[in-house]
């Protein structure tokens, strides 16, 4: 299982045979701070990353790089969640910022099925609630996964948006530190 948070930020986990993946270097997961894959001409290099790099992942499928993206093409500033809305109001910008971003979000999950193949991708953080997802993006990554055909199910957390706060928690809990910071 792969587990993208997409929120603020963007983190992701992965879980096998029931554990959390863990490593020596303590980052097995860590998604955000790839480059977005396939990047096209105009994504190139991207927007300056915290990190210290450009054009991450999370400088593009979080909720904040959203709002960035769409204030760079359309000069108006808004929020991700009124750009769901006006794009399902049927705003013709809108529309245009959410079809960018669920390639871009689809570019990014197909990298990881490439290479992990999960049985199960689950959705977490406040993007995690754009109901649009959950049957975009299965009809988007296929070309770009190395496969006929994908049957890796595409899912939305249990707990709600804020499923991956409750998870560092959990695991930071398991490893004696209910901070959640390892
Ligand atoms: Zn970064």
């Amino acid at each position: 299982m792969f587990g993208a948070i997409l929120g603020t930020g963007c983190g992701a986990g992965i879980v096998v045979h029931g554990r959390v993946l863990d490593g020596p270097n303590a980052i097995a997961g860590e998604w955000g701070h790839n480059p977005l894959p396939w990047p096209r001409d105009d994504e190139r290099p991207g927007a300056p990353c915290f990190c210290g790099q450009s054009g991450c992942i999370e400088t593009w499928v979080s909720g904040t790089g959203l709002a960035r993206d769409h204030a760079d093409v359309t000069g108006r500033f808004l929020v991700a969640p009124d750009i769901v809305a006006s794009a399902t109001a049927g705003d013709p910008a809108a529309r245009a910022t959410l079809d960018r971003y669920l390639d871009r979000l689809a570019r990014a999950v197909a990298h990881v099925i490439n290479i992990l193949d999960p049985d199960v991708i689950v959705l977490g953080g406040g993007m995690s609630n754009v109901d649009l997802l959950y049957s975009a993006l299965p009809q988007r990554w296929g070309a770009w996964v190395f496969s006929d055909r994908v049957d890796t199910r595409l899912v939305r957390n249990v707990h709600g948006d804020s499923s991956g706060v409750r998870g560092a928690a959990w695991v930071g809990a398991e490893h004696g530190n209910p901070a959640g910071d390892r």
